[in-house]
């Protein structure tokens, strides 16, 4: 059977390739430890499980929902952006829900962009920057987001004739793979960048909730001007410990919200209701304390790697962010993937190649917080061993 030449030109799901050759190891026998996807391994806080539990059983969720949303969620996102970042959002017209991040950000390119055109993204990315764009038949431009510069994109690299073409640039603080935060600044120069070249700037917010050290991440949308040029992608997935739900909103410029309902009337009958007060239940103040307990609890786990890739010579710096530590490559071997392959078959640890999230990814590789403490601690026992 012929498939679209679109997704020819997509490399495999980074994630599917890993899970095929975990399959093949555990089938043979071996004790793998996976410390690849970000999925976190605690259970959803259990008020969110009772409020769902109260709206599944509630006939008022049961019928389809409409592409706006219920004003309970619309509501709850408001007051949450309004709460814990400053940003006033109306309900009405600028916040709609997602069936995750992921869809949201996929159909924001059906929803934006034609052929020729382009979208900018962050290199090493979330693959669905560069994906998304190949599959609507656009052109992604990766931006290389390199340490010395904090791992922001430079705006002024950015070629003349890409910059015309663009039509939307993907970003994310905190980031992942790279853990890094957004320096002050950045989203400034953002909005000045996209006011200047006509550009929606895409924040994809899946990790504010989830940092250390007393670090309080920001959203973009708290920048003067941002409203008028982007949207953020607010996940409950990882904050919340709620992947399976698939739970996101899409907040911020009115116009571009109301282009993506557009859109989705056509694609997706909306977010089940039930979930939607699931994600009402979550971003209730109520919350929060669970929130802390969980980032203490990664935080511990993120010291734990970080020292133990300290003993094999692997130097990191301990991320404010995100679920992930992104280490370099130890000498001796010529890309992540190949360290990755020793890993896997030395220590049967599995780890994330760099290359797998852009070109720029190369040399590094990435580990998640997101496995219960005694296998993390036999998994970082392995990686010493390794020597
Ligand atoms: C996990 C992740 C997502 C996916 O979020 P969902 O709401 O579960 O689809 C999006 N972006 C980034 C950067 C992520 O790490």
């Amino acid at each position: 059977m012929r498939h679209s030449a679109r997704l020819e030109q997509i490399p495999p799901y980074l994630f599917a390739e890993l899970e095929r050759k975990v399959a093949a190891k555990r089938a043979a026998g071996v004790d793998v430890i996976s410390l690849g996807i970000g999925d976190p391994d605690r259970p959803t806080y259990e008020p969110i499980v009772s409020a769902a539990q109260r709206a599944v059983a509630d006939p008022s969720t049961h019928q389809y929902p409409s592409n706006r949303g219920r004003e309970e969620f619309r509501g709850a996102v408001s007051d949450f952006y309004d709460r814990r970042f400053g940003v006033t959002l109306d309900p009405e017209s600028q916040v709609m829900p997602a069936i995750g991040a992921k869809e949201c950000i996929f159909n924001l390119n059906l929803a934006f962009l034609d052929p020729g055109d382009v979208a900018l993204a962050a290199d090493p990315g979330y693959p669905v920057y560069s994906a998304g764009p190949l599959l609507v038949g656009a052109e992604p431009v990766l931006m290389p987001l390199l340490p010395h510069r904090g791992f922001v994109p430079d705006l002024e690299a950015v070629a003349l004739d890409q910059r015309s073409r663009a039509r939307l640039l993907y970003v994310n603080y905190p980031n992942n793979p790279t853990g890094a935060v957004v320096p002050d600044g950045f989203f400034s120069d953002l909005v000045e960048f996209a006011a200047a070249h006509d550009i929606l700037v895409v924040h994809d917010n899946a990790y504010s909730e989830t940092t250390y050290d007393g670090y309080v991440a920001p959203s973009f949308l708290a920048t003067p001007g941002a409203e008028a040029v982007g949207v953020e992608v607010f996940s409950l997935s990882k904050g919340y410990n709620m992947t399976g739900w698939r739970c996101a909103a899409l907040v911020g410029n009115a116009d571009a919200v109301a282009s993506y309902w557009r859109l989705k009337t056509n694609v997706d009958s909306g977010l089940f209701e039930a979930v939607q007060l699931a994600g009402v239940a979550a971003l209730d103040p109520a919350l929060d304390a669970q929130v802390a307990e969980m980032n203490a609890v990664y935080a511990c786990r993120r010291d734990l790697i970080c020292e133990a890739l300290g003993r094999i010579g692997v130097d990191v710096t301990p991320p404010k962010g995100t679920i992930y530590i992104w280490a370099p490559v130890p000498d001796g071997f010529e890309t992540a993937a190949h360290y990755a392959e020793h890993v896997l078959e030395r220590a049967g640890v599995v780890i994330s190649p760099g290359g797998a999230y852009g070109p720029n990814g190369e040399g590094y590789f990435r580990i998640s917080l997101t496995t219960p403490d005694e296998r993390l601690v036999e998994a970082i026992e392995r990686l010493g061993a390794l020597g």
